[in-house]
């Protein structure tokens, strides 16, 4: 059990990191359906509390949009067009040189 005076002690350590109406951190500024001031604290840096703003709301750049939607969104890329038509090229070109070889008598024909 603890002392009296102990527990004195630590309940005035606690006073600085609680956000009780004295607490000296930055709260947030946004107003509430009661016109009230919002009470909880501030994300660090922002002059809102996560629930008003806080917090990243996405991309806003052409660049960071497409950043997330093609980069975050990609696994491996086998289903991309670009690799798919790289694909095709491969097999077409393939085709056309089993072709040149079958009239040129190096292949034997189907
Ligand atoms: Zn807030």
């Amino acid at each position: 059990m603890l002392a009296k005076d102990h527990i004195a002690t630590l309940i005035e350590a606690g006073k600085a990191t609680r956000l009780g109406p004295n607490w000296p951190g930055k709260r947030c500024l946004a107003k509430t359906r009661r016109a009230t001031l919002c009470q909880k604290p501030a994300i660090r840096g922002r002059g809102w509390c996560q629930l008003h703003g806080g917090r990243s709301t996405g991309p806003r750049t052409a660049e960071g949009r497409a950043r997330v939607i093609v980069a975050a969104h990609t696994k491996h890329g086998r289903r991309s067009k670009a690799y798919i038509e790289k694909g095709k090229a491969i097999r077409k070109e393939l085709k056309q040189i089993i072709l040149e070889c079958q009239r040129a008598g190096l292949l034997p024909d189907k």
